[in-house]
């Protein structure tokens, strides 16, 4: 990082975060992107900040967050308590999907991965696109006339939000990147939204929320100012950008890092249990060999 990021609005005031999700072991990934942030703060005398991502509450387990907090301890990183655990958070989800959905912007959808595909693949459309979701949505559910406004319940199950219709409110969604070469601001057209991005899912039907929904809700109640997270979630950015326009919060700064990949080249998953950081641990690394192995020290 060749400039310290200002916050928004130009506010010197840097808090940042790491935000797992406990579903396996943290591994040399985890830890570089962890120690990117604490040092992204430090830096700019900001402060870093734990989020727990646990709305999949099938594959989250306690046993897994207990690891990350002793993981990320052993590596030296300290924040502040208590933690934010997206579990507890589903009443201000809640809210924001209320929100959306009072503007007219979310629409249900009972199309399974299938009919997805399905649609997407018939002979006139081509290859199907993805996008950060997987098949772009080929809108299947999307009604033609929804409401400007809705006064009727809404309702459970899965809710995809109009992105022709909100990105149309709004218009380009610009945002700041942040990198080796200095901060940067990326264009977000809306028109790439619309043909790149599509329909996304912002009440999932297992979830009650979404990824999406939930990271810019917590982002913005933690009063967070530099989104620190891989590069593989880049794609990603500009529907947080367009939902924190949406829903009136602040827009942060980006901060996408590098991936740490294994000999093949593959970026690690939590499967890679040979790259744990508590396997490491185990074999009497210390957390100044971490830092070695993800070029940090
Ligand atoms: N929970 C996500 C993950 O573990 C990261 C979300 C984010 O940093 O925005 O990959």
């Amino acid at each position: 990082m060749s400039a310290a990021p200002a916050g928004p609005r130009g506010a010197p005031d840097v808090r940042t975060r790491f935000a797992p999700s406990p579903t396996g072991p943290l591994h040399l990934g985890h830890a570089f992107s962890a120690l990117t942030a604490a040092q992204l703060a430090e830096k700019a005398g900001g402060t870093f900040l734990l989020r727990i991502e646990d709305i999949d509450r099938q594959r989250s387990k306690p046993e897994w967050e207990q690891r990350i907090y002793d993981d990320l301890r052993w590596l030296g990183l300290e924040w502040p308590e208590p933690v934010l655990r997206q579990s507890e958070r589903m009443a201000a989800y809640d809210d924001a999907l209320e929100l959306l959905w009072r503007a007219g912007l979310l629409y249900p959808c009972s199309c399974s991965r299938a009919d997805i595909y399905q649609a997407a693949s018939a002979p006139q459309e081509g290859a199907p696109l993805t996008g950060p979701d997987g098949i772009v949505y080929p809108g299947t559910c999307r009604p033609a006339d929804a409401p400007a406004r809705r006064t009727d319940r809404r309702p459970g199950g899965a809710l995809r939000l109009d992105m022709a219709r909100a990105a149309g409110r709004l218009g380009d969604m610009p945002y700041m990147e942040t990198g080796e070469g200095g901060p940067r601001s990326v264009a977000g057209p809306a028109a790439m939204m619309v043909e790149r991005i599509g329909d996304v899912v912002l009440q999932r039907r297992d979830f009650g929320t979404s990824y999406h929904l939930a990271v810019v809700v917590d982002d913005a109640a933690q009063g967070v100012t530099l989104v620190t997270r891989g590069a593989d979630l880049a794609e990603a950015t500009p529907i947080h950008v367009l939902l924190q326009r949406l829903l009136g919060l602040p827009l942060p700064w980006y901060h996408h890092h590098r991936l740490i990949r294994d000999e093949t080249g593959r970026r690690l998953a939590k499967r890679d249990d040979a790259r744990a950081i508590s396997r490491y641990r185990a074999e009497g690394a210390t957390p100044e060999n971490i830092r070695r192995m993800v070029g940090l020290a």
